[in-house]
């Protein structure tokens, strides 16, 4: 069948019913993986539309297939492509260590400029979970995804230009670093901080969460991580001001988003006693790695945690999990956060019905007690392989 590409026109991603959705497959688990998303996802569309709408999917090459075909792991064609078509989906792909190409996943976010890493963190039941509620855990992580200490600006300990910058910042500064420091740069910026913000509380507003935290660590480090808590405030007050009510000026009001910050230490501490009260949280690059994680974890793990990294105009999803290679090949591995991460992907485009009907279909499935190994382990019961798993998730649909 032939497809149509994703228009952008006016500033708005034109779908056709037919779209052309470029692919990664991934390295180790990613090949089993992308395939239980394409067959999920093909026939949710095909239950929820009947024959009026299906995605036209188009296999891109990266990681190792890109290297034996290509010869390079990231080819440019790749990445002309995902702009082109503005949407795709990817499994995970490896990054070698100690030595080899850097991470393409963070190659393709900055190449993209995908600046929030969207990452939600929502409770099926009969999922083990070490929360004494679970049930009442349903955010979504947004996390500035170009800035702070993952800028990549530091200097080793003794290297002449950790010695330049230790001597500037000692000498004309008024610093007093140690010789033998490494020293890293956090840049956090009011207009990264102001898109990322902007992006989250729109999420919220568009599909019903009634609450937005600002996490940030502002009462230690005032410039960048308190910048942005008070940019976030700025940006909210000027253009969302008549959809929120800010926490110790008002009461919640149905219909407007509750918008509050909270210090990242405290923050964790929240996720776990008063899950229920957070919605949306919008945060800096390092607070929203480590909180995302430990929000899957409260959720069922990696084998349920989805991602999706989004721009201006382009959007990336992914599960957030690696290519697990010690699994690869062995269709035991869990599908579920590429599954759900395409039904995030499916809400970005605008087709609500798909998305619901894989929603629904995982928590049937789940709560059927056929899940795969990873969850089978806590749950005491036998686990299915990757490709029964996703047989029971598609008759559930
Ligand atoms: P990983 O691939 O995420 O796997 C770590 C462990 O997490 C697995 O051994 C498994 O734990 C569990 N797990 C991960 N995915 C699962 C799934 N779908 N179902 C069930 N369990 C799952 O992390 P890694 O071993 O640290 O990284 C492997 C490679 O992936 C590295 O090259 C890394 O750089 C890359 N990576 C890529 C991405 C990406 O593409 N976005 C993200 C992270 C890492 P048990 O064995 O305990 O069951």
């Amino acid at each position: 069948m032939k497809g149509e590409r994703i228009r952008l026109e006016n500033g708005t991603l034109i779908i056709p019913d037919n779209p052309i959705i470029p692919f990664i497959e991934g390295d180790g688990t990613g090949p089993e993986i992308m395939a239980a998303v394409r067959k999920v996802v093909d026939a949710a569309v095909k239950k929820a539309y009947g024959g009026r709408r299906s995605i036209v999917w188009k296999e891109l090459l990266a990681g190792e297939k890109a290297i034996e075909r290509l010869g390079e792991p990231l080819p440019k064609e790749t990445v002309d492509a995902i702009r082109e078509h503005h949407i795709a989906i990817k499994g995970p792909l490896t990054t070698p260590v100690g030595g080899g190409y850097r991470s393409l996943n963070v190659a393709l976010r900055q190449m993209l400029d995908l600046y929030a890493n969207v990452r939600p963190a929502k409770y099926y039941p009969g999922v083990p979970s070490p929360l004494r509620y679970p049930e009442k855990v349903n955010m979504v992580v947004f996390r500035e995804n170009t800035e702070d200490v993952y800028a990549g600006i530091e200097w080793q300990a003794g290297s002449p230009e950790c010695e330049k910058v230790r001597r500037f910042l000692n000498d004309e500064m008024g610093t007093s670093i140690p010789k033998d420091a490494g020293i890293g740069v956090k840049p956090i910026s009011k207009f990264r901080s102001q898109r990322l913000v902007r992006k989250a509380i729109e999420y919220a507003l568009n599909n019903g969460y009634d609450v937005l935290t600002l996490m940030h660590k502002g009462n230690i480090m005032k410039f960048t991580e308190g910048a942005f808590r008070d940019w976030g405030y700025e940006l909210i007050r000027n253009e969302y001001a008549d959809r929120v009510v800010f926490e110790g000026e008002g009461e919640p009001q149905p219909g407007k988003v509750l918008v509050n910050d909270r210090i990242a230490d405290n923050m964790f501490q929240q996720i776990l006693t008063r899950p229920g009260e957070y919605g949306v949280i919008a945060t800096t690059n390092l607070n929203g790695d480590y909180i995302s994680d430990a929000l899957a974890a409260l959720v069922g793990g990696l084998g349920m945690a989805p991602g999706a990294n989004i721009g201006d105009n382009h959007a990336l999803f992914e599960p957030v999990h690696g290519s697990a290679p010690k699994y690869a090949g062995k269709n035991v591995i869990n599908p579920t956060a590429g599954i759900l991460a395409a039904k995030l992907m499916l809400e970005y485009m605008g087709w609500k019905e798909a998305a619901d009907l894989i929603d629904k279909a995982v928590a049937k499935t789940i709560g059927e007690r056929k899940v795969t190994y990873d969850l089978a382990r806590h749950m005491g019961v036998e686990p299915l392989s990757t490709t029964d798993y996703t047989e029971a998730l598609i008759s559930n649909l």
